[in-house]
């Protein structure tokens, strides 16, 4: 083994990421049954040890705050830790994806579904009765099969964690380490739940009344997934135009969808394909995968906005930078930038340019934003106080599922099933980095309608800007430096509650 240092973990860091990107890219994409994760943990085994861990922890604690040296020291910090946490733990993911993958729902109509197409068939069932019984079929399979498999996942990534010694306990560390205070989110979420719970309870009733035709003592998990499924806008959203759409409305505001060809969409029908859309950089910018099954409706151009957002920040990333400016750093800021992109489901003249809403319904259909993403804010600030606890190891992990149907029944309204307990649980608190981009993209976009106008979309100046200023820069700055660079001050949840009382409004 050569002698391990910055330079030598950066390059062959970049190495490993690339191949477990598209290892994971195959497996999700229905390329491949499942992602030989292990081999290449055992082939990058060098980078991954503790010499490579005490090498990036004497990196951050040696260099000064707010120079781009820390910013590496932290990003590299960071990552060791988190593969590091993650290698022992690749066969529990090899067997999950493999389980995911495979598994099937007998439906009590005796049809037998796919595992990982669930969400969308319950989703999609108008039978109530039906509906709830083959979520009950679901959460059965997740308490038996999978919950189990996740469970073990996060005490042995807990444990692990723990064991490195950064910090006192799990959550302490990974607050030394990103530079995030659990602390105030916690807070914040607290807050944000206490000031919107008189809008939520004015709201919800009604919408669960005209739309399901149920009370809201009755409302279950499932039925919300029904709700936001939206199908009676679904006409203004279909299928077969969206991607033409979505190539359009880039192009409008001056950037190239593809990246010059770097930007690859995977559209197509195939079976094991993941039914959420995701994005996968496989190598950052030059190779990035934006993968999706297009079904149409008002859901799906939504996640292929947010994808996209992902996709163009990757794709436009400075190919100069290092790797960890390219690859690592605060996933807020790749959030924000995709979620500057779906939240233009809630801009009408985005709506009216790009859709077939029409006029006469586009103000009805903002309102069910609004409501929706109420629901959703309320449902991430109650997931964050409740990974919080899991994390904290304050609730013994046989008490979790009642605090997460508690916790997560109270901020949403619907009443949630104690078998997701464990598998309803972002990694690594990326609910946190939800959060934090959820703040960021609402200071953007008033950036970018005070640089470029309220149809900063189809400027096309602001791509250009965009391009410069934000996707260039791939994470070097985190949520907050960006903020306060476009002239934001920090970061709040605040401004949201204004632009969701407008939208209900
Ligand atoms: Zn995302």
């Amino acid at each position: 083994m050569t002698f391990l240092d910055l330079q030598r973990l950066r390059a062959e860091g970049q190495a490993f990421m690339e191949m477990i990107s598209r290892e994971s890219y195959l497996a999700y994409a229905g390329l491949k049954k499942t992602a030989e994760l292990q081999p290449i943990y055992e082939k990058y085994g060098d980078i991954l040890g503790e010499e490579a861990l005490d090498l990036t922890l004497d990196a951050f604690r040696s260099t000064a705050q707010d120079t781009d040296d820390r910013r590496s020291a932290q990003a590299l910090l960071e990552w060791e830790i988190e593969t590091q946490a993650a290698k022992p733990l690749a066969g529990l993911d090899e067997r999950e994806i493999e389980w995911e993958n495979s598994a099937v729902i007998h439906s009590p109509d005796g049809r037998v579904i796919q595992y990982q197409a669930a969400p969308i068939e319950i989703a999609n069932t108008s039978d109530r009765a039906l509906r709830l019984a083959l979520d009950q079929a679901r959460a059965k399979l997740v308490k038996e099969e999978h919950a189990p498999m996740r469970l073990e996942r996060l005490q042995r990534e807990k444990e692990y964690i723990e064991s490195l010694g950064i910090d006192g306990d799990y959550n302490a560390s990974f607050e030394a380490v990103t530079g995030i205070s659990l602390d105030a989110l916690a807070t914040s979420c607290e807050r944000f739940l206490r000031d919107t719970e008189s809008m939520w309870d004015d709201t919800l009733p009604g919408v669960l009344k005209k739309s399901l035709g149920i009370k809201a003592s009755q409302a279950k998990r499932a039925d919300a997934l029904a709700l936001f499924r939206a199908s009676e806008y679904d006409d203004a959203f279909p299928g077969n135009e969206m991607e033409t759409v979505m190539r359009r409305q880039v192009s409008e505001m001056g950037i190239d969808p593809t990246a010059d060809g770097r930007i690859i969409f995977d559209v197509g029908e195939r079976e094991g394909k993941r039914s959420r859309a995701f994005c996968s950089p496989v190598r950052v910018p030059e190779e990035v995968y934006l993968v999706l099954r297009p079904h149409g409706g008002q859901s799906d151009y939504n996640t292929f906005l947010h994808e996209l957002g992902h996709a163009l920040h990757y794709g436009y990333a400075s190919p100069d930078y290092p790797f960890e400016f390219r690859w690592l750093g605060d996933n807020s800021v790749t959030e924000s930038y995709a979620m500057l992109f779906d939240h233009r489901m809630q801009d009408s003249g985005w709506l009216l340019r790009y859709t077939s809403l029409g006029s006469n319904r586009v103000g009805s259909f903002l309102r069910t934003a609004g409501f929706e993403e109420l629901h959703f804010l309320r449902r991430y600030c109650a997931k964050l106080i409740y990974e919080r606890a899991l994390y904290s190891g304050e609730v013994r992990w046989s008490e979790l599922p009642d605090l997460y149907v508690s916790l997560l029944s109270k901020a949403t309204g619907f009443e949630y099933d104690a078998a997701d307990a464990f598998v309803d649980v972002d990694p690594r608190y990326y609910s946190a980095r939800y959060l934090r981009a959820w703040q960021l993209q609402s200071v953007l976009n008033e950036e970018l309608t005070a640089r470029f106008d309220v149809d900063w979309f189809r400027n096309p100046s602001a791509g250009p800007w965009m391009i410069g200023e934000l996707f260039a820069q791939g994470q070097l700055d985190n949520a907050e430096e960006i903020a306060s660079r476009v002239g934001a001050g920090t970061l709040s949840i605040q401004p949201l509650i204004r632009k969701i009382e407008s939208l209900l409004a």
